[in-house]
């Protein structure tokens, strides 16, 4: 299954029109070494107009994917709303060299378009580099490596900064 809009009748006519609603299951995305799950289909809204050369194709993809945290390491939820604009140009059987101006554009034949290519390239470019599961994560502790988030451990009291050791020594001598 692969997704696929038709546009034979809107190869017909410059200017014309038309809205396009498709939803997929994707498997998972494999980006720098690590997979990424999508917890919902992927849903992409797109308006596609015949502007003479080239289909000018534009809406929005929204899902939901999985990502870790880099503080607790604990998987988190990650609704995604990413713009979708794309350029296709027709072309024909052999002719498949035929200076295409636009560099951007991607070039298909026939009656139908895949866009899935670039809604997972768009996908993939729209996921933090930077994953944390909120601003507020506490993270692990260092010591312990007990998730802050759910639980305090016991670590903080002997947490002592070696300099702050020697002034509670001599306070203690007192
Ligand atoms: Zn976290
Ligand atoms: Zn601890």
């Amino acid at each position: 299954m692969v997704m696929r809009i038709s546009v034979k009748d809107l190869k017909k006519e410059i200017g014309l029109r038309e809205r396009f609603e498709l939803q997929k299951d994707l498997p998972p995305l494999e980006l720098k070494g690590e997979v990424i799950k999508f917890l919902k289909p992927v849903r992409v809204s797109l308006e596609v107009i015949n502007a003479g050369d080239y289909l000018d194709a534009s809406g929005t993809i929204t899902t939901e994917v999985e990502l870790t945290c880099g503080r607790c390491l604990e998987a988190y939820r990650y609704p995604l709303k990413v713009d979708f604009n794309e350029h296709y140009y027709p072309v024909e059987g052999e002719s498949e060299t035929a200076d295409i101006k636009d560099e951007e554009g991607v070039p298909f034949t026939g009656e139908s378009v895949d866009i899935e290519p670039e809604v997972k390239s768009n996908i993939q470019l729209s996921i933090p580099m930077r994953q944390i599961c909120s601003e507020e994560c506490r993270g692990l502790c260092s010591q312990c490596g007990t998730n802050l988030n759910k639980e305090r451990c016991s670590c903080k009291i002997d947490d002592i900064d070696p300099r702050m050791a020697v002034l509670k020594d001599l306070f203690q001598k007192d």
